[in-house]
């Protein structure tokens, strides 16, 4: 019989255990089962892997048998803190072990994490997966920033790039970790002050549909404004030829105070206006708002 595609695949596809799962890792295993890999997976309330199972993967008994399933081991949890609860108690079965941490954590979390799977004999590699749980098998549109060592990663490149498109960054591990939190600091803050006008849209009649329009306007403007300030910036430009710090202090009071007179909920705009006081405080009234970038620099612990 010719091979089809999907025996193809089936036939040259890597097993791999999969522990964790929540929405990400759940996602994961229906991906790899998809792609015709074989799955092991484990989790603390093992009902959720009662659908995987029926979809074909297979529930190890506990946490070494999963470890002892496959040397590529995927770890999808809340945090490194969670890894620890789940290895430590079957840290000798991590020998041999190539583990693959998509968990969020800082650099910091991450570099402890390698050495204390490489003080069990596994070599870790980092991971920061930049997509929701739907994008995972969109291997064009959605990316993971990998870090640790190359080897580990050359070998499983394949594997790992059924799930997204793998960005390899380098051996350090903290890399994928650090690129991953600079990238959902934006996110957050840029989601939470969608909800914040949303707050106010409410508290005016207004449903979040009636402001999508302008919200996505607004949002996706910030490429074009990303791009022409970076640019500015990495050049130590701060000129104030577009927008005037002076300005924008004006410009963030009244959205304080549309708020307050809204009677939402204003931490958020405070804290807006409290940094760009503090520029003006720092003298930089006449320059960009892009200067502020000093004011944010000057928390940091000197070298
Ligand atoms: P969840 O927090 O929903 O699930 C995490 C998993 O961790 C569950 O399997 C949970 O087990 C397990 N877990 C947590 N604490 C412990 C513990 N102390 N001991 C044992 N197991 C534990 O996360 P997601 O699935 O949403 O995400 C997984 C990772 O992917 C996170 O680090 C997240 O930041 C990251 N991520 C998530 C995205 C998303 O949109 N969901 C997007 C990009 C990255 P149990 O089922 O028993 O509770």
């Amino acid at each position: 019989m010719p091979a089809t595609a999907a025996t193809t695949a089936a036939s040259t596809a890597r097993p791999v255990t999969v522990i964790g799962l929540g929405p990400m890792g759940q996602a994961m295993v229906r991906t790899f089962l998809d792609r015709g890999h074989e799955v092991t997976v484990w989790n603390r309330t093992p009902s959720r892997a009662e659908p995987l199972v029926e979809q074909g993967a297979v529930l190890a008994a506990n946490v070494k048998d999963a470890l002892r399933a496959n040397e590529l081991v995927v770890l999808s949890l809340t945090d490194y803190d969670a890894m620890y609860a789940i290895l430590d108690p079957a840290a000798d079965a991590l020998a041999g072990r190539v583990v693959v941490n998509l968990s969020s954590d800082t650099p910091e979390k991450t570099r402890e994490g390698a050495r204390w799977l490489a003080g069990h004999g596994a070599t870790m590699l980092t991971g920061g997966v930049a997509s929701s749980p739907s994008g995972i098998g969109d291997t064009e549109n959605m990316n993971t920033f990998y870090s640790g060592p190359s080897a580990a990663f050359e070998r499983h490149r394949d594997t790992l790039g059924v799930l997204t498109r793998p960005d390899y960054l380098g051996e350090e591990p903290g890399l994928a970790a650090l690129m991953y939190q600079l990238g959902m600091g934006m996110f957050w803050t840029s989601m939470l002050s969608m909800l914040q006008s949303v707050a106010l849209a409410d508290a005016h009649g207004l449903k979040a549909a009636d402001i999508l329009d302008h919200a996505r306007a607004t949002l996706g403007s910030l490429e074009s404004f990303t791009a022409f300030y970076a640019e500015r910036i990495d050049a130590g430009n701060h000129e104030g030829d577009v927008d005037r710090l002076a300005m924008g202090v004006a410009s963030t009071e009244h959205v304080l105070h549309t708020m307050a007179d809204a009677g939402v909920d204003t931490t958020l705009p405070s804290t807006v206006v409290e940094l760009f006081r503090r520029g003006m405080a720092a003298g930089h009234a006449a320059d960009s708002f892009s200067s502020l970038l000093e004011v944010l620099k000057a928390d940091r612990p000197a070298a």
